[in-house]
């Protein structure tokens, strides 16, 4: 059972398919509008298996980039 998907002390993101916890340098960020970013959500591609998905963005994550 995962909390989160993403884990911001180890710096990783578990893929929802592959269920692999790889490093957040590792995803490749999708098209996101540099002036829009606060309004929208990343879509990360996983590099094992292609799997395309978007982690829904924690309150305090969002603050904290904010
Ligand atoms: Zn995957």
């Amino acid at each position: 059972m995962y909390s989160s998907l993403i884990d911001d002390a180890g710096r990783t993101i578990t893929c929802p398919r592959c269920e692999q916890p790889q490093p957040m340098r590792d995803f490749a960020t999708l098209g996101m509008s540099p002036r829009y970013a606060q309004l929208l959500d990343p879509i990360y591609r996983c590099k094992q298996c292609n799997h395309l998905f978007a982690p829904r963005q924690q309150m305090s994550a969002a603050s904290a980039a904010a």
